[in-house]
């Protein structure tokens, strides 16, 4: 039941969006522009030095990015990968060719060898779409002037995810640790956590500017207030599903009171209500599981 529900959900998300709709192009600092329309949102950074992109959004987006970007001289040479997921990483494979990939380690094994026995199907990447720099804490690139500097937060949304923090110009590409606005994807197959993710959140609130302009993984571009705004979402929906499970009721009962009217605009095609009740209850589960 679970896992048809989270392979369902996966088709929705590659699904997402008209893939061949144009892609808008924002500018955020002198050097740093997002990309948004379709997959993920895609960071940019743009100088003397070249072109250099945190994630990638799908394959069938190739086109479209490169036509976004065709202001600017020449191709992409550097790509951070925020996470595994093909809507961040399915451009790797048109991109990659001319670009250097980087990514944690745990991204790099799951694009090489595919999903694991049991679990929801990923497909392997061909060898031009892989990272080719793996880190396991941390890399900084020093590009434009600029240094970006990527740190990874593990078992939050997946194992693998990083931030992107474009140093001098205060802003940070979180991927997929933060949906704007919307009710997360936690990926619990591989490796996610909705507990850990809230306490990452925390961590970067606590570590951002107060003026940090804030790109998510999907949703607009955001501010720390709108940060503080998921935290609080993470804090109190996990609360309520926690408070509910624990006073012994089942998850068909917990969905079928839902969450209150307070959050209701976070839902979205991908992620109702009810899908992220699931997620919270299958998170606390494990986390369960994991403590004995
Ligand atoms: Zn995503």
């Amino acid at each position: 039941m679970r896992l048809l529900n989270a392979r369902t959900l996966i088709a929705a998300l590659l699904a997402a969006g008209p893939a061949t709709a144009e892609l808008s192009l924002s500018q955020l600092s002198d050097a740093v522009y997002v990309l948004q329309g379709g997959g993920g949102n895609v960071g940019v950074c743009v100088g003397s030095d070249g072109i250099l992109l945190v994630d990638a959004k799908l394959a069938s987006q190739a086109d479209a990015v490169l036509a976004a970007l065709a202001r600017f001289a020449g191709r992409p040479k550097y790509i951070f990968n925020t996470h595994f997921h093909a809507d961040h990483t399915g451009g790797n494979r048109a991109l990659g060719q001319h670009a250097t990939i980087l990514a944690h380690a745990n991204v790099r094994k799951r694009l090489a060898t595919g999903g694991e026995f049991g679990k929801r199907f990923i497909e392997a990447a061909p060898a031009v779409a892989l990272p080719v720099i793996a880190f396991e804490q941390s890399a900084s690139a020093f590009f434009n002037g600029e240094e970006i500097r990527a740190v990874h937060f593990p078992h939050g949304h997946t194992d693998g995810d990083i931030a992107v923090f474009f140093v001098n110009a205060q802003i940070a590409h979180l991927g997929d640790l933060f949906f704007n606005g919307l009710f997360p994807f936690v990926d619990l197959e591989y490796g996610g956590d909705v507990e850990t993710l809230t306490q990452h959140i925390a961590t970067l609130i606590d570590q951002l500017p107060a003026d940090a302009k804030i790109i998510p993984g999907h949703g607009p571009v955001a501010t720390l207030d709108d940060l503080k705004t998921y935290h609080r979402m993470l804090v109190e929906t996990t609360a309520s599903v926690r408070t509910r499970r624990s006073a012994g009721m089942s998850l068909e009962q917990i969905s079928a009171e839902g969450l209150g009217s307070q959050w209701a605009s976070w839902e979205w095609s991908f992620v109702p209500a009810q899908r992220w009740i699931e997620t919270v209850y299958w998170s606390l589960e494990e986390g369960e599981k994991g403590s004995d």
